[in-house]
């Protein structure tokens, strides 16, 4: 969408860079057509659960060390492909192009260049190494490690016609209710591949952070060209607000994963989670506040999802919108000159806004909803910030008036897919479509108040 619009920005000024926007642009379509159809088989699998079954595969395994080593392999590929990946276009940028004065141009290049190279090595390396190398497409392999207290889910990406994911669950091999209740929690986050949605994120962050370090390094230390203080605030706010969704994408998923152990396990999942967490951290946890702070952090503090089964039902109310509202304000100030009071200006007017809308929204969602209070007020929330920051990329679009409806439209998608993931597709329309009507009605509204007076 961003390249769509560089690129008819920049069509007059220089055709050259238009196309190079256009060419970045269709590649990263491709790379979303292709996600596209990864949710789409996600959705598909997820509604034949039995069938699910089949393509489970136990394995026992003493050593307890698998997942670190797993994790800190996976960990040492981005670190050192990222880093090689950047310092080569960047040094591409500045000692063979000769570019002096790093542009945003020269950054989203950069960015865009740095993500297509770490995504295509993820997908050709990641699925071939450890123990990942042993596990078939598609499969979800559950690997039982003896004296193992905890629960990880890791997922990769994979090139095959099969399917396009590999997931490996540990769990201790204890065969009790709570480790069943670990495991049914694990299963959550494999059947709905959460790691595998966090692959492309987290590259993404990577491929923002890493260039921006070697123009800031080249910059500063070698005197080799000039980036601005102030592109450099822009792109930081760029990464905190990457860092934030991607913070929020993981409370949510692993809410969600919680929601799914009590759809499996029933009443007594709470019970037994508040077992698996005083096993991990000592016998003086009482309920899941008493977790230490990284665990509540990634798995929210209260763990409701597990007790109501309503997976939204453990998220803060202001989580929603202070994220939604920050990634608008984030993307609302790239085209300004100065970031000073605008920003937080903007970032209390959207919060304010989202606001507003969300708890207008909220009798007709909690109607669809039909989970709890909190539950619905979290979804009419998400609903309203997805709505703001989707008429807030297509107002940057104005006067192509093709570009703003095209993006709108992606928006309204984006908005269904989302839902579909917490609602069938009959409730799924008609939430969209209602709350979509009372987004455009406030508009309308605020418009003609604006309009109205000057008319007069
Ligand atoms: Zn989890």
């Amino acid at each position: 969408m961003l390249n769509a619009i560089f690129s008819t920005l920049t069509f007059k000024t220089n055709r050259y860079l238009s196309g190079v926007f256009l060419l970045i642009g269709t590649g990263f379509l491709f790379i979303g057509i292709f996600f596209a159809i990864f949710m789409a088989i996600s959705f598909f699998k997820k509604s034949q659960n039995q069938l699910l079954k089949s393509d489970l595969k136990l394995s026992y395994n003493k050593n307890v060390n698998n997942p670190l080593i797993l994790q800190a392999k996976i960990s040492s590929i981005y670190s050192l492909t990222g880093t090689s990946y950047s310092g080569l276009v960047s040094t591409y940028i500045v000692w063979i192009l000769h570019i002096t004065d790093i542009t945003s141009i020269d950054l989203i290049i950069s960015f865009t260049l740095t993500f297509l190279l770490e995504i295509m090595t993820a997908v050709l390396i990641l699925p071939r190494i450890d123990l990942f190398r042993e596990t078939r497409p598609g499969e979800i392999r559950i690997i039982k490690l003896h004296d193992f207290r905890g629960g990880i889910t890791a997922g990769v990406l994979t090139l095959s016609r099969h399917s396009p994911f590999k997931s490996i669950i540990f769990v201790g091999d204890e065969d009790d209710s709570i480790t069943r209740t670990i495991e049914a929690h694990e299963l959550g986050h494999a059947t709905e591949h959460h790691p595998i949605f966090l692959e492309p994120s987290i590259i993404f962050l990577l491929s923002i952070i890493e260039p921006l370090i070697w123009f800031v390094g080249f910059g500063n230390i070698m005197n080799r060209e000039v980036i601005s203080i102030f592109l450099v605030i822009k792109t930081v706010l760029i990464i905190l607000s990457v860092v934030i969704a991607i913070l929020l994408f993981v409370r949510v998923a692993e809410s969600r994963a919680d929601a799914f152990a009590y759809k499996v396990i029933g009443k007594s999942a709470y019970e037994n989670l508040v077992e698996a967490l005083r096993r991990a951290y000592g016998e003086n946890i009482k309920s899941p506040e008493d977790a230490p702070l990284v665990s509540k952090i990634f798995h929210t503090s209260s763990r409701n999802a597990i007790k109501t089964g309503d997976p939204l039902s453990s998220i803060g109310i202001w989580e929603f919108p202070v994220v939604l509202s920050f990634i608008a304000s984030t993307i609302a100030i790239i085209p300004f000159n100065s970031i000073g009071i605008i920003y937080p200006l903007l970032f209390v007017g959207t919060l304010v806004i989202s606001f507003l809308i969300g708890l207008v929204s909220l009798p007709i969602v909690r109607k669809y909803y039909r989970m709890t209070e909190r539950g619905s007020l979290n979804f009419s929330f998400l609903l309203a910030g997805i709505y703001m920051i989707s008429s807030i990329i297509a107002l940057d679009a104005y006067p192509n008036l093709y570009l703003v409806i095209s993006l709108l439209l992606i928006g309204i998608i984006l908005a269904f897919i989302i839902t579909r993931a917490f609602l069938d597709l009959r409730n799924s329309t008609k939430v969209v479509v209602a709350s979509l009507l009372i987004y455009l009605s406030i508009n309308i509204l605020i418009s003609l108040i604006k309009i109205l007076p000057h008319g007069g």
